[in-house]
């Protein structure tokens, strides 16, 4: 059994049966990892509280076959719900498991810890996470001038599109700032 202290800031938590989740987690010293935690759904888990998504916590993880998170204290997350959510769906959806990387680990931080998110930070994030650097091209009409990143394809797209595509403004990171 090997055992791993990190902090971490969780992504994402899916149930797997009526006690057991998933928790999908970016942590400082594991990169992005998924692991499963025991009872954090029961309404008595000191867990669960501190597995609020947005949330930075120390973790604690033991590995037999699988991840398993034992243990985790968090701090309230400040800065504006909404807009970090939506900050926590793009790290889920743009980076790879297992991929420590610390300069985009204290980016992640300084982004939870209340930083404002602006179209330069998140062009700044896509470039860092191999998406794009110089040719980018509007995923539908190779339009070179994309307007949008779309996480949940991880595809850029242009003004022109998106109404064709028919995709929601609040769904799309905007990358121009108008
Ligand atoms: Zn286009």
């Amino acid at each position: 059994m090997r055992e791993y202290f990190t902090p971490g800031i969780v992504l994402d938590r899916e149930p797997r049966n009526e006690l057991d989740e998933d928790i999908i987690i970016y942590t400082k010293n594991l990169g992005k990892v998924r692991a499963f935690t025991k009872s954090s759904r029961k309404i008595t888990s000191k867990l669960s509280g501190h597995l609020t998504p947005g949330r930075l916590a120390n973790l604690r993880f033991v590995e037999r076959n699988k991840l398993q998170l034992v243990d985790a204290l968090s701090l309230p997350a400040p800065g504006n719900p909404k807009e970090l959510l939506f900050f926590l769906n793009f790290i889920n959806k743009t980076t790879p498991y297992g991929d420590a990387d610390l300069s985009l680990w204290y980016m992640v931080e300084e982004i939870v810890g209340g930083n404002h998110l602006s179209p330069a930070i998140y062009r700044h994030l896509l470039e860092r996470l191999g998406f794009g650097g110089e040719e980018v091209n509007c995923h539908y009409c190779e339009n070179g001038e994309v307007n949008f990143f779309d996480p949940s394809e991880t595809v850029f797209l242009c003004s022109k599109c998106r109404p064709v595509i028919n995709i929601d403004f609040d769904e799309l990171i905007l990358l121009e700032e108008s």
